[in-house]
C-alpha cells in the first residue's frame, strides 16, 4: 500500500516523530475541539486533532520517544494526553486510536491536500461558542458543528470547579489544577499610571487587551494553530507571583533568549508568556480562564478584533485556517463592538 510520511517536531526538537500515512486516507480530517478538557489542557481557544487511520501510530525518531513525553490522564477522560516534558507541545494522544495535533507538521507545511478541518466539536462547551463562532469556513469548506449528543451541562460537568459568574476576579486554572491564580481589574492606580500606557484601552478601562496569535514559537509550544493571550500587569495577579513565574506544577521553557514560556508540567496547559523587555506585563493564556462568559473572556478583555500578531507566521504556516482566523475575527469584533487594531506596547 503506498504511503505518505509526515515529520513533526515540538518547539525544542527533544519530540521528534513520523507518521506513515496511506495516501487513500488523505486528507486527514481535523476537529477543533472547544471542550473545557481541551481548553484547559492546552491553554488555548481550542484544540487542534486529527485521528490517525486505525493501525497508524507515530513513528519516534531517536533520541525522542514515547517515554520522554509527559503521560496526563484524568478520570473525565478514557484518553491518554502527551506533551513535551520540556517545551510543553502538546502532541495528541491514544483513546484506542492516535490522534495528532496537525500543528506541529512544519517539514510538511508546502504540502496540500494532507489535511481538511471539517469540524467544530463541542461547541457549546464555551457558553459564547469561543473559536466557533468566529468562523465556520476554511478552504471554501463549510464545518460542521458535533456536540456528540451531549448536553452543555454534560460538557460543562468536566470542570474541576465551575466559575462563579459573580466573582470579582477572573480564576485562571489549567486543567490539573496544579497552576491556579487570580487576575483582577485593572485597577485605578496603575491605569492613571504611565506604565500602563499601550495596555489599557480608552475603550473600556476596567478589562484587559487581548489578542489571537500566530507565531510559529506559540504553535510549538502549545501545539495548536492559535493562542489567544491576555496582556495582564502582574502586581494584578495573586498570589503574587515569584520572579521566575513557576507557580504550582509550573514550568519554564526559554523559547529565545529573551522569551519565557511557562506551562503546567502535571497536564501540558500554556500559562504564559514573558517577555524580559516588559518585565512588568505578563501574556496569560486565554485556555486557562475561567470566564463564565466563555472562551473569549469578553467581560474581561478588549479584543484587538482586526489583526492576529505574527500573521505572516500563520499563514505561511496555514493559510486557509489563518485567513478564516483573521476575516472571522474582523467580522466577529466588528458585530460585538471591540477595536479593529491597536498597539500593543
Ligand atoms: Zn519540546
Ligand atoms: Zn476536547
Ligand atoms: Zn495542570
Amino acid at each position: 500500500m503506498a504511503t505518505k510520511t509526515l515529520m513533526a517536531s515540538c518547539h525544542c526538537k527533544n519530540i521528534q516523530f513520523t507518521v506513515a500515512v496511506p495516501t487513500e486516507s488523505f486528507p486527514l480530517n481535523v476537529h477543533l475541539c472547544h471542550c473545557s478538557i481541551c481548553r484547559y489542557t492546552h491553554g488555548a481557544p481550542c484544540s487542534f486533532h486529527a485521528p490517525l487511520p486505525v493501525g497508524v501510530e507515530p513513528q519516534f525518531i531517536a533520541p525522542s520517544s514515547l517515554n520522554k513525553l509527559t503521560t496526563y490522564k484524568h478520570p473525565a477522560s478514557t484518553a491518554t494526553g502527551y506533551f513535551c516534558s520540556t517545551c510543553g507541545c502538546q502532541i495528541g494522544g491514544v483513546d484506542g486510536q492516535w490522534v495528532i495535533t496537525p500543528a506541529i507538521f512544519d517539514a510538511n507545511r508546502e504540502d496540500e491536500g494532507i489535511w481538511k478541518f471539517n469540524a467544530h466539536m463541542l461547541p457549546t462547551s464555551a457558553p459564547d461558542g469561543g473559536l466557533a463562532a468566529v468562523f465556520s469556513v476554511i478552504d471554501g469548506h463549510r464545518m460542521e458543528t458535533e456536540n456528540l449528543g451531549l448536553s452543555p451541562q454534560a460538557i460543562a460537568g468536566s470542570d474541576s470547579q465551575p466559575p462563579d459568574p459573580k466573582s470579582k476576579e477572573l480564576l485562571a486554572q489549567c486543567h490539573c489544577g496544579g497552576v491556579s491564580f487570580t487576575i483582577a481589574r485593572p485597577r485605578e492606580e496603575f491605569v492613571s499610571s504611565p506604565q500602563s500606557k499601550g495596555w489599557i484601552s480608552p475603550l473600556d478601562e476596567s478589562k484587559w487587551l487581548a489578542s489571537m496569535d500566530l507565531c510559529d514559537d506559540c504553535r510549538l509550544v502549545t501545539g495548536t494553530h492559535v493562542i489567544s493571550w491576555m496582556f495582564v500587569s502582574l502586581d494584578h495577579i495573586a498570589p503574587r507571583l515569584p520572579k521566575d513565574l513557576l507557580i504550582g506544577s509550573a514550568k519554564g521553557y526559554r523559547s529565545s533568549k529573551d522569551v519565557l514560556r511557562v506551562f503546567c508540567g502535571t497536564c501540558g496547559a500554556t500559562v504564559f508568556y514573558h517577555c524580559d523587555g516588559r518585565p512588568e506585563i505578563v501574556d496569560v493564556a486565554m485556555g486557562i480562564l475561567r470566564a463564565p462568559e466563555g472562551a473569549m473572556a469578553e467581560n474581561w478583555s478588549v479584543w484587538r478584533a482586526g489583526r492576529a500578531s505574527w500573521p505572516e507566521n500563520g499563514m505561511r504556516y496555514h493559510a486557509g485556517f489563518s485567513r478564516a482566523l483573521i476575516e472571522g475575527m474582523q467580522r466577529w469584533g466588528a458585530e460585538r463592538g471591540h477595536p479593529q487594531d491597536f498597539e500593543i506596547a
